[in-house]
């Protein structure tokens, strides 16, 4: 707004009607010459229409102010609402939990994460632990209104489900009686580095055991010197099969981890092909233990898949299902729904108890770590298979009970390009 101006529009006024008083008082005195008589009544009547001339156009530059005044004030108030609209949809957009409370943590404004993170429809009004449940948030957005001072802290949030967030509640000089409080939430962040954490000691104690024992051997052929000639081809043969457990954990963890940083190239990809070939490459070991191992499915099916991502799988589901089986027979089946392609392989073996089908799919994890090693098993072959069939949108699941075999299912979506003979 500009200056206000001052208000002479009262004095114009005066000035005209003291101007025409004068006039007609001249003119009374001055009665005696008609000459003077009129040019004072004139010089009065002329003082007299300046001023209320100059009364007319304050009055008019008064009204253009006032108008000026309502025009500013309306632009204020719409300029004050976009930027409340702005500040609205940003709350409402961001993905972080925006709470306001007062000094005793009661909540005046909630945004949308955060009534999702908090499942509630309407928090304000309520007290920050009534909606979060979480009494050390409440101390932070309590100790931040008191201290007015920053506070951070890493919370760990029971209600409604099991969640990490890395909380901040503070207050602004200018706004008395208001904390704000942000939750970012880091739950999946902090579950990886877990993950990341497991594996490193995995792989590290994966690696050591084989180490640990070529080292032992290596030792002890040194001692003997060569006296003994059928412990050093023993011990060589042993340290040949440590060398060919370290070399398969390496590719196996190349495979994974190409598995999972690299995109699938996709082309299509005959299913039937695959496995029947799969199948065919392991008829000899199968043959070695006397077990039955066959083929069925349509003659082609073919679907939106990586070949050698697709080879990998069936390597690792038929080379399981061979070497946990003792007798019987392994059937690899593959057929197709309305949209998707379904791959079974089905092992007479030793079984999985139900307690361990979900964990089986986790890296190194083994129902047996003894049978698992005599077998010359990475413990990484089923994550390897979950990993690429879900890269590849599909599914694997397990049927299995101890001693009586198990069934693997893999379920792949049949993507664009299909045909089935
Ligand atoms: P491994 O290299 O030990 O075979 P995998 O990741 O391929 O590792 O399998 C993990 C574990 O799941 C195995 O150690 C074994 O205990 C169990 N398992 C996998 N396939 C079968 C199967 N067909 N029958 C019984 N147990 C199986």
């Amino acid at each position: 707004m500009g200056p206000v101006k001052p208000n002479h529009s009262g004095r114009w006024l005066w000035a005209a009607v003291v101007a025409a008083g004068l006039g007609l008082i001249v003119t009374s005195v001055t009665g005696r010459s008609e000459i003077l008589q009129d040019l004072l009544a004139w010089a009065s009547l002329g003082l007299a229409v300046i001023a209320i001339v100059l009364f007319t156009n304050e009055q008019s530059q008064r009204e253009e102010d006032r108008l000026q005044g309502e025009g500013r004030l309306k632009l204020l108030q719409e300029d004050l609402e976009r930027q409340r609209q702005n500040v609205d949809a940003l709350g409402e957009g961001m993905d972080v939990a925006i709470l306001v409370c007062d000094e005793r943590a009661t909540i005046s404004y909630a945004n949308r994460a955060a009534k999702e993170m908090f499942r509630t429809q309407d928090p304000a009004g309520r007290s920050l632990l009534a909606i979060t449940l979480n009494y050390d948030l409440e101390q932070l957005a309590l100790l931040a209104g008191r201290d007015r001072t920053e506070q951070n802290a890493e919370l760990t949030f029971a209600y409604p489900t099991d969640r990490v967030g890395l909380a901040k509640a503070w207050s602004v000089e200018s706004l008395p009686g208001r904390v704000f409080v942000t939750v970012v939430e880091i739950t999946d962040l902090r579950r990886l580095e877990r993950v990341r954490t497991d594996f490193v000691s995995n792989v590290s104690h994966e690696l050591r055991t084989p180490l640990t024992l070529i080292r032992a051997m290596a030792e002890t052929l040194l001692d003997d010197k060569g006296k003994d000639k059928e412990l050093f081809e023993r011990y060589l043969g042993k340290v040949i099969e440590e060398v060919d457990r370290l070399s398969g954990i390496t590719s196996d963890l190349l495979t994974l981890s190409s598995a999972e940083s690299n995109p699938v190239r996709k082309a299509p990809c005959d299913v039937v092909e695959v496995f029947s070939n799969v199948v065919n490459q392991f008829q000899s070991k199968a043959a070695e233990k006397e077990l039955e191992l066959t083929f069925e499915g349509p003659e082609h099916l073919v679907i939106e898949a990586n070949t050698a991502q697709m080879t990998q799988v069936a390597i690792n589901l038929v080379d399981n299902a061979i070497n946990y089986t003792q007798a019987g027979s392994v059937k690899v089946s593959v057929s197709a729904s309305e949209d998707e392609a379904m791959v079974t392989v089905a092992d007479t073996g030793i079984g999985i108890p139900s307690d361990h089908h979900q964990r089986v799919f986790e890296r190194f994890y083994r129902v047996d770590r003894g049978r698992s090693r005599t077998l010359g098993g990475t413990g990484l072959g089923l994550s390897i298979v979950k990993n690429i069939v879900e890269s590849h949108g599909g599914e694997i699941t397990v049927e299995s009970a101890l001693n009586r075999g198990s069934t693997f299912t893999v379920k792949l979506p049949l993507g664009a390009s299909i045909s089935e003979g």
